[in-house]
């Protein structure tokens, strides 16, 4: 029996958390109309502003990813406009949903889960409207339910040819893991969360929002109160917040920023690409399919098909022999695949020891030999000896 608790989060959210940002959760709260608490937001702010490479307000919510979305919807957008939604796995469902539940007229493009969505098909539409009806296009950089990145850059500068419609992008798994220069590519509404790439427990979202999208929310007519981003701004004028934030996860959210800072934003970007090669070539190296488009693999999450092995069966063994957590597949992916998350606070061992655990499971199943099961260590080195 192996010891427990000394467990290693490989999945996509909750990611692992420094041991600074966990003493920085652990002190004591303080008062969050404090001056000491107004310096804290405009230091996480200006931080927050460098990781979004952006000039634009950038707001921070206490709530989960999901509700950075809802919000960057329910503040721009009015009911019965038209919108057009990005859908190629569970998260582009999901905005779906709540833009129909907010009344929203959508207009759906889709493509299969495990490939890309077309940006040709979004310059087709966008190109038709004609009458300038299409008031935003919401879609999902990192669709983290297949290990898929969309092509953000070419489809956004399809909506800028439109001229009116709204960019609103789910960066959740893209946002600290590669390159997301959010003023270069003119992103209007971008949300993440704080259990992601920003390597700080769930409970913090963050929305940008660009100076479009502030005239858009002028006109905003959905109803909301609590994630009505409007109050957000004008407390962020004298570095406060509307509502009571999560003071101590702002603590965190410090002191991730910090070390973010301190990596670099190319060095961070380097990492997750490699730890993304290594996975990726190391579990074809084991046979092993990868479930996306290998043209388009997410920077902070890999899908691997388990063909005639049960996926959900090969997470457990992993989890139990190893205490490695692993992601499963959603909805009909469920004993398909499993996911692997290399996203935040991953180093080069952790890549190892999971390619390790993966090999020897393997190996035990009688699906590889010795001889590959030890080849596919060799396979990962040769990704991450690159420095
Ligand atoms: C994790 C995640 C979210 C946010 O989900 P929450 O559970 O609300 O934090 C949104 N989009 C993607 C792509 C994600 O990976």
């Amino acid at each position: 029996m192996a010891i427990q608790q000394k467990l290693s989060l490989m999945i996509p959210g909750p990611t692992p958390v420094p041991e600074k940002v966990l003493q920085a959760l652990s002190k004591h709260p303080i008062g969050h109309r404090s001056k000491e608490f107004q310096e804290l937001v405009e230091s996480t702010t200006i931080n927050l502003q460098w990781l979004h490479q952006t000039q634009n307000d950038v707001l921070t919510i206490t709530g989960s990813g999901t509700a950075a979305m809802e919000a960057g919807i329910i503040s721009s957008l009015s009911k019965g406009d038209k919108v057009i939604c990005g859908e190629n796995g569970k998260f582009g469902e999901r905005w779906v949903k709540v833009a129909k539940e907010f009344g929203l007229e959508v207009i759906k493009i889709v493509s299969e889960w495990g490939t890309p969505l077309n940006p040709e098909e979004f310059k087709k539409i966008l190109e038709e409207d004609q009458q300038k009806e299409i008031k935003a296009v919401i879609l999902t950089h990192s669709e983290t339910s297949t290990g898929v990145i969309n092509d953000l850059e070419t489809i956004s500068s399809y909506i800028q040819e439109h001229n009116t419609a709204l960019s609103i992008v789910d960066c959740v798994t893209s946002l600290g893991a590669c390159n997301v220069p959010v003023d270069e590519w003119k992103l209007d509404i971008v949300a993440s969360g704080s259990q992601k790439g920003y390597m700080i427990p769930p409970g913090l979202s963050f929305v940008a929002m660009s100076q479009k999208a502030w005239e858009a929310a002028e006109k905003s007519n959905l109803p909301k109160f609590y994630l009505n981003l409007k109050s957000y701004r004008k407390s962020l004028l004298s570095n406060s917040n509307p509502y009571t934030p999560s003071v101590n996860l702002i603590f965190a959210l410090d002191e991730s920023l910090k070390m973010m800072r301190e990596e670099g934003l190319n060095n961070i970007f380097f990492r997750h690409n490699k730890h993304k090669l290594a996975m990726s070539n190391a579990v074809k190296s084991l046979n092993l399919k990868l479930f996306a488009d290998e043209k388009h693999l997410s920077p902070s999450i890999t899908a691997i098909k388990t063909g005639e092995i049960d996926a959900e069966e090969f997470r457990k063994t992993i989890k139990n022999k190893f205490d490695i957590l692993l992601a499963g597949g959603q909805d009909h992916l469920k004993g398909k695949i499993f996911r692997v998350g290399h996203l935040g606070y991953i180093n080069d061992r952790d890549i190892l020891t999971v390619i390790s655990a993966i090999s020897k499971t393997l190996l035990d199943l009688g699906k590889v030999t010795a001889q590959e099961a030890g080849e596919a260590i060799l396979v990962a080195s040769r990704y991450l000896d690159k420095n």
